[in-house]
Formats: C-alpha cells, structure tokens, sequence
C-alpha cells in the first residue's frame, strides 16, 4: 500500500513526503478511504499507531476540495481531545499535513489564558482542536458556534470517559449540527464508549489496527516482585545501566511523582515530574528537556503522560502499577512506537497485586517476573531480550508491530520539541 493508492491530492502527497513518512500505517490504509469517501468512522486505535494523520489527512482534503476556501471564514472541522499536549500535537501535525492548503486552524485549551487564543477565534478558522472544558467555556462566552462544523472528531474517546469529561463531550455533541461526517477514535471499548459511539455514528466505516487489550509485540515487557520501601533502590539500580538514556517513569498520583523526583534529585539523578498541579510552562519545559535529552528521568501521572509523544523512546518503568488494567497498554505504548523498539519495566509491591491479576487478564499474557534478589544482575538488556516469549501467550491477539518507518525521523522529532 502506497499513499499514492489512496488517491490523496498532490498537496498532501507533497506533505507527507515532507514529513518523511514512506507508506501508510494500517489505520491510515483503512481509515483513509472511508473517511474521503464521505462516511462517518469508528477506530480503535492506540496513540502511535498513526491515527492523528488517519484522520487528518483526509479532512484536510475534503475540506479544501469543498471549494470553501476564500470565502468568508467558519469553523467547518472541529476536533476534541482530552488533553493540551494532545491538543497542541494535532495543531502541529493538522499544519504539518495542510501546509499546502489555504485552511486556518486554532489550538484551544484550558491552563492558560484565554485572550491569545480568543485573537486566533477572532481572525477566521476553517479548523478547531480544542479540549472539552475549554471549548464549552468559551462556546458559553460566545466567541465559538458550533453551527457550520461539517467535520467532527473525538478523539481519545475512552480517556475522556476516565478523566471525567464524558458529559462535556455530550454536551458538546448536543451542539453540532445534526448533518456532518463524525470520525471516532478509541483506544478501548469500554460500554458507556460503545453507547456514546452509536448515539454519534450512522453507519460507520469500522477500523481495528490493535485488539483492545493487546500490547505491542515490539514492547518487551518485565516485571518484578519489590517491596514497597525498597521500589527507590531498584529504581537507582535501573538507572545504573547507562543504556537507558532516557526513561519515562508513572506514578499513580501527583504526589507520588513529586516524591520520587524528590529522592532522584537528592541521589544526583536529573529527573523533572510533570503533572496536574505542574503549570503549563512548567510541563513544556519539562517535556522538551527529555525530548531533546537533557533530561534523562520524566515521572508522570497517567493524565500528565497523555500524548506525550517522544520518537525513540525506548523505556517506560510502571514504578506503580495502575489501578485500571487499561492504562497499563496506555502506558506502555508510550514506547515502542512507530516500530520502534521499546522496553517496559513494572515493579509491583504486595498491595499492587490485584492490580496485576487484572492487567494480566486484560492483556491475555503474563508479564515475564524477574526475580529478587538477582535483580541488580539482570538489569533489563534493551536487546537481548528482545524475542523473550512471555511465560503465557494464551489467546494473544494479532500484533501490532506496525512495520512502517520514517525516512528521516529527526526533522519532526526536532519540529515536535520547538513548541
Ligand atoms: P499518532 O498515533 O498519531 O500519535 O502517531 C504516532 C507517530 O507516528 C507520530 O510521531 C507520527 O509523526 C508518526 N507517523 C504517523 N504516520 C506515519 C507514517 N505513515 N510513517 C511514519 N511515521 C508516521
């Protein structure tokens, strides 16, 4: 499959080209065509499987091909994302992807004031990326109508269910004009996900690249068994191995990130925590540190880590596992992406194991255990192991090794970070 057997207009081609990318992923590939062919769409996609140009591209082309472009200017695409880091990154790969198109986009969301972003509203847009509350906010003030959107996108369907914003996006949906494509994109299917897709969709187009609780084969996945005091010596014992360049650490709570930052500073390690409490600039200058590798240990809480996208990141530690079996695949397909090699670490203490029965049932595998007291020499080897069969595979399905790489994948890694 070629971008070009998508019957993508030369514009976009040209961009694609730009970016570097060399074929389409499988969400692309199937989602592509359903949504140029003017259908509304149900994914179940993971982050970094490609799904932000599944849709992306495709809008962008139908919206400059409508022949609205020049005329006087209404939001007509409008796309909802849980978080600000997701928000911005659509922002840059929806201008990355139309940069030889006429469409003007707006990036709204909360954190931060409101006038700069009131300005782009008040310029003109074609195209809206916004995050719940703040769109409703300043739908409320009336510097927004959703009246003339054609085009909707929910994304990250299943994390606005976990971080509370289901009702913002009713809301939000209860706004839009009746007659318009919707494209919906989740990781999970949880129930009420399902219920909210089938209100929104007629007919839709259905895409799966990933079973829903499938982990990346490309991910390798070890876990061991440490005592809840013990969890910061093992920790400084990970970070001994100076193959790990850069590690992306999660805590269950802000707290819990802070802490553990607290002690990697006080044993010399350069680590920056990053979450709900954290300001806006405080998190960006934390992220573009650890993108550009100045910054060797991020510790995030899951809401902070949504979209966080790092090329190349090879290394995620679960220094607590989650409590909801769903985040654990979340998390650790922060690495591994694009096809990318990637490395999963978990500690679980005593208390943490219900959490691991329900991850292990989840994901229909058993997470390889190292054991104590040989830990510190069976450092995880990002190599060696890399073919490890975890002790169960019973009923594992399909992979999600998505085969496609980038020509060039610093010029968008560089790009990604200016922000
Ligand atoms: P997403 O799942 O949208 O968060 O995308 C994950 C990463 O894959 C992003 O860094 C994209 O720039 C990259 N990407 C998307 N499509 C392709 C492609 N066809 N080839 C190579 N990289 C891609």
């Amino acid at each position: 499959m070629t971008f070009q057997s998508l019957k993508l207009a030369d514009y976009i081609l040209k961009a694609i080209q730009e970016e570097g990318y060399e074929k389409p992923t499988p969400v692309q590939s199937e989602a592509i065509p359903i949504v140029l062919s003017g259908r509304d769409l149900l994914a179940c996609a993971q982050t970094g499987t490609g799904k932000t140009a599944a849709f992306a591209i495709p809008m962008i082309q139908l919206m400059q091909e409508s022949n609205q472009m020049g005329k006087q200017k209404r939001i007509r695409g409008l796309v909802v994302t849980p978080t600000r880091e997701l928000a911005i990154q659509i922002h840059e790969s929806f201008g990355a992807y139309g940069r030889h198109t006429g469409i003007k986009q707006a990036v709204i969301f909360g954190g931060v004031k409101q006038e700069s972003q009131v300005r782009a509203l008040k310029a003109g847009i074609d195209l809206l990326i916004a995050t719940p509350g703040r769109l409703l906010d300043l739908i409320q003030q009336g510097y927004i109508s959703l009246k003339d959107i054609e085009f909707f996108v929910l994304d990250e369907a299943d994390r606005m269910l976990d971080m509370g914003f289901i009702h913002d996006v009713k809301k939000i949906i209860k706004v839009l004009p009746q007659r318009k494509q919707s494209l919906f994109f989740s990781a999970t299917m949880p129930d009420e996900i399902t219920k909210l897709a089938n209100v929104l969709l007629y007919k839709p187009g259905k895409v799966e690249v990933t079973p829903v609780s499938s982990t990346a084969e490309t991910i390798n996945q070890k876990l061991y068994y440490v005592e809840k005091g013990e969890k910061n010596t093992q920790l400084l014992n990970i970070l001994d191995n100076k193959d790990i360049r850069s590690i992306l650490v999660f805590t269950r709570t802000k707290h819990g990130a802070d802490k553990v930052v607290k002690f990697l500073i006080k044993s010399n390690v350069k680590a920056m925590a990053i979450h709900g409490n954290k300001s806006q600039n405080a998190r960006q200058n934390a992220l573009n540190g650890f993108k550009d590798g100045s910054l060797r240990v991020l510790v995030a809480t899951d809401i902070a880590a949504r979209g966080i996208d790092v090329e190349e990141l090879e290394w995620v530690l679960n220094y607590e596992l989650p409590n909801i079996p769903e985040t654990y695949v979340h998390r650790i397909g922060r690495t591994g992406r694009a096809g990318n090699k990637g490395s999963a670490i978990s500690f679980c203490a005593e208390d943490e194991r219900p959490y691991l029965k329900s991850i292990e049932k989840l994901i229909r595998l058993s997470i390889p255990k190292l054991n104590q007291p040989s830990f510190s020499n069976t450092k995880p080897e990002p190599t060696a192991q890399r073919n490890d069969k975890p002790a169960q595979t019973a009923n594992r399905q399909g992979s999600s090794n998505y085969g496609y790489k980038k020509k060039n994948n610093k010029s968008s890694y560089n790009k990604r970070s200016a922000y």
